[in-house]
């Protein structure tokens, strides 16, 4: 260890983390490290190699501001953001800045800065800490009865692993959410049989995606070019929010009638279409997109299991369904999602006076902003509760999270502060406005579970209106919503 304390410590190096590199840069701040647990730095695009893997919110959105790239396709493949990803990590010199393979396990103020101790003992200090540790950064799988006893290949899509050869196989993949819906068409003409495990089916809506003549991608990549198409597809995803929150009679007719017209036109079959129609209303949980996973459910190689027919246990061969009985599988994949809600901050923090942040969040996790927490000083957390959206892009609120952080690091760099924190009426004025919003909300009334929501039912994860109000909110730094020690 060495004794130096740092200005900033960032934890994670997804697009949070990049992000708020790039924002320390911009102010002149030099003095920080990345710490990253995996091999490779990156976070979501790197980690995230599962075939057909590609963003669901138009390219030119879903990319750091003032950095336009010549996306091939509208929607872009895994390959090109991880390309894209790695170029932003090049373009501002990060490599040099970033410590891969340091896993974070704890997070403690002692009185002026932090100590954050390392899964190998070794500590870092820093005054202020911003983790960027991803909101859909661990996986899940749920608990299956003798899973253990499986001897064939298995895996959770997140890690993927490519040596396994899917090529004339018996594959089962568990799940049918965003994931799953990417890697069902992407796999099923390669494999023998493919068993898709449905729980729920979810609500898809057609994927107008287009390639991207090559003699346009650099014109298109032109910032003003590329800032009017931010712009436009901007305003028209934030037309989303009105239904999700203000009228359900629009998120029928802009999302329910599509996604039902759409099933029909590409399922012909009534008692299928019946097994693929959600039950709960559009929005409720992230709608889908995609032209390719109902075709490629009905190839004669493809079996869906739905909930009538649930996994009953793995066994040693394969698995034994309710009413298939057992079938026996060379390959099962995981498409089982991430734990959004418990591992938001995937390491123990323990702020003034050695409280826990878990103590804190015992109820449910909050944050002024979705960012700062009471006794928790000069500690930010990109993705913080109620920061998920289901109409845009997470980094705009990534960026505009940081807007607000800078804010508060001005504080403590420029104007000399030891520490700033907000104050606990600040926080929970927030926290309440954002759960009387949420209420109005199709993820509060939709008749659903999701992963948006805690144990207990409660939305930690979205962000209960437009982005706009949000960026709004973190630009309007208030310093009597703040203790400022001096
Ligand atoms: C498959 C997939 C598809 C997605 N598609 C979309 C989409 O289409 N549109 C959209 O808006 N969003 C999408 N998302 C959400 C995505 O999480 C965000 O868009 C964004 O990438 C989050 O960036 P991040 O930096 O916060 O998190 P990540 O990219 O997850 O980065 C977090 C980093 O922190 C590291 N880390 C975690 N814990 C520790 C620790 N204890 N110590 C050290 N390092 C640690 C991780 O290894 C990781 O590299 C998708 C997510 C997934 C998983």
């Amino acid at each position: 260890m060495d004794n130096k304390i740092h200005a900033v410590v960032i934890i994670g190096t997804g697009f949070g983390g990049l992000s708020a590199a790039i924002s320390l840069r911009k102010k002149g701040i030099n003095d920080f490290l990345m710490l990253e647990r995996r091999s490779f730095a990156g976070g979501t695009w790197l980690q995230n190699t599962y075939p057909g893997a590609a963003v669901d919110v138009y390219s030119p959105l879903y990319s750091l501001s003032g950095h336009p790239y010549p996306w091939s396709h509208l929607f872009a493949k895994q390959n090109e953001i991880a390309a894209y990803t790695l170029d932003i990590i090049k373009q501002h010199s990060l490599n040099e800045l970033i410590q891969l393979n340091k896993t974070v396990k704890e997070a403690k103020w002692e009185n002026d800065f932090w100590r954050i101790t390392l899964s190998n003992n070794e500590q870092v200090l820093s005054k202020i800490v911003i983790n960027a540790t991803g909101p859909l950064s661990t996986p899940v799988v749920p608990e299956f009865a003798n899973i253990d006893k499986f001897k064939g290949a298995h895996f959770h899509c997140n890690d993927w692993q490519h040596n396994v050869d899917l090529g004339n196989k018996t594959v089962a993949i568990i799940g049918s959410g965003a994931s799953a819906v990417q890697i069902i068409p992407a796999i099923v003409k390669k494999v023998k049989e493919l068993h898709v495990v449905q729980r729920t089916p979810h609500w898809i809506l057609p994927r107008p995606d287009l390639s991207i003549p090559i003699f346009l991608r650099n014109f298109f990549a032109l910032a003003p070019i590329y800032n009017l198409i931010r712009w436009l597809a901007y305003w028209l995803l934030e037309l989303r929010v009105i239904a999700f929150k203000y009228s359900e009679t629009l998120l029928n007719l802009v999302g329910k009638r599509p996604a039902l017209r759409h099933l029909k036109r590409q399922v012909k079959s009534h008692k299928l279409r019946e097994k693929l129609t959600p039950e709960f209303i559009i929005g409720c949980k992230r709608i889908l997109i995609s032209n390719t996973y109902y075709p490629a459910l009905q190839r004669v190689n493809c079996t869906l299991h739905d909930s009538h027919d649930h996994i009953v246990e793995f066994t040693a061969k394969g698995i034994r369904f309710e009413k298939s009985g057992e079938i026996n599988l060379d390959v099962v994949i995981f498409a089982t999602g991430y734990n959004a809600v418990d591992a938001m901050i995937s390491y123990s923090v323990i702020g003034k006076n050695g409280r826990k942040l878990s103590c804190q969040w015992q109820e449910y996790p909050r944050a002024y902003l979705g960012t700062s927490m009471p006794n928790f000083p000069n500690y930010f957390v990109v993705t913080g509760p109620n920061t998920g959206i289901g109409h845009t892009s997470a980094i705009f609120v990534i960026e505009s999270q940081l807007t607000y952080i800078m804010h508060c690091i001005h504080e403590i760099i420029g104007n000399k502060a030891l520490a700033i924190e907000p104050s606990e009426i600040a926080e929970s004025e927030y926290t309440t406005m954002i759960h009387r919003e949420m209420s109005k909300t199709v993820w509060s009334y939709g008749q659903c579970t999701s992963w948006y929501q805690n144990a207990q039912g409660k939305v930690i994860a979205m962000f209960p209106g437009f982005t706009f109000t949000f960026l709004r909110m973190c630009k309007a730094f208030k310093p009597h919503h703040h203790i400022i020690k001096r």
